[in-house]
């Protein structure tokens, strides 16, 4: 189970979370899985598959108070205070309304003390997610009102993640060679590394997917994959994830794979 999936499977969803971790942890990318998951309308969030997380850009999904508009506002405080009062303003699509500010630690004291009462108790329909490189880097009382998850920038995560796009990528461009190599390249692995890598996959495969539908607004550009191949390409993970589960050999279960994934992207071009 993944970190996003221990949120929701804890039943009350927290309504701040402060993610935290050095460069290169990835934190805004998982800042923004996070946000799409609480937007998300289907049973395991982000589905990558229902209204929510099909739309390119969600209206109920803000990134707040970025530096542009930080750098550019005459009053400082009176910024944060927009915020606030959009805050009660009932979401446009669904259920929830979030609000990702990246790199909170651009916030000044004032403009921090200002959020903490927000914070500790935001209406209903209301998330916050900030994104510092430490927590240190944030007023301990708006620390202690938010929920933290540290991000490991380094080891077996991001190692996973580079396994991951190897196959993810020659599979986005329809080269089953490609992906055929990636999959060998695994063979060596065990199968604790295997399952860890097959969970970034299907990580960064649902992440892929929020851009792979059709653009809402022509001249975006084409989609990665389509409905069905993502639909596929998840089923392979899946079972490759299942035969980790049934003990399978590593190699029959990157064989089962690589048989799918190629299939997954070869039968959309004969239609
Ligand atoms: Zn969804």
């Amino acid at each position: 189970m993944d970190r996003i999936s221990r949120i929701f499977s804890g039943g009350r969803v927290p309504h701040s979370f402060l993610i935290t971790g050095e460069e290169g942890a990835e934190k805004e990318a998982f800042a923004l899985r996070l946000a799409r998951a609480l937007i998300c309308e289907g049973e395991h969030p982000p589905c990558g598959v229902c209204a929510a997380c099909r739309k390119a850009e969600h209206p109920d999904l803000i990134h707040a108070l970025q530096p542009a508009v930080m750098d550019a506002a005459k009053n400082k405080i009176g910024v944060v205070r927009d915020m606030i009062a959009d805050t009660h303003i009932l979401p446009n699509d669904g259920h929830r309304k979030v609000y990702v500010v990246q790199d909170a630690s651009r916030l000044t004291v004032d403009q921090q003390n200002v959020l903490l009462a927000t914070i500790e108790e935001p209406p209903k329909h209301v998330c916050f997610i900030f994104t510092v490189n430490h927590a240190s880097d944030l007023l301990p009382t708006v620390v202690s009102r938010c929920t933290q998850i540290k991000l490991s920038g380094h080891g077996v995560d991001l190692a996973c993640i580079d396994q991951a796009r190897s196959i993810l990528l020659p599979l986005s461009k329809r080269d089953e060679l490609g992906v055929l190599s990636a999959c060998m390249a695994l063979e060596k692995c065990d199968r604790a590394e295997l399952r860890d890598i097959l969970e970034s996959c299907r990580t960064l495969l649902r992440d892929g997917a929020l851009r792979t539908l059709p653009p809402l607004i022509s001249g975006e550009p084409a989609p990665v994959f389509t409905y069905a191949e993502f639909v596929s390409c998840c089923d392979a993970i899946d079972r490759a994830a299942d035969g980790i589960i049934r003990n399978l050999g590593v190699a029959i279960i990157l064989g089962g794979l690589c048989a799918r994934l190629t299939c997954a992207i070869s039968a959309e071009e004969e239609q």
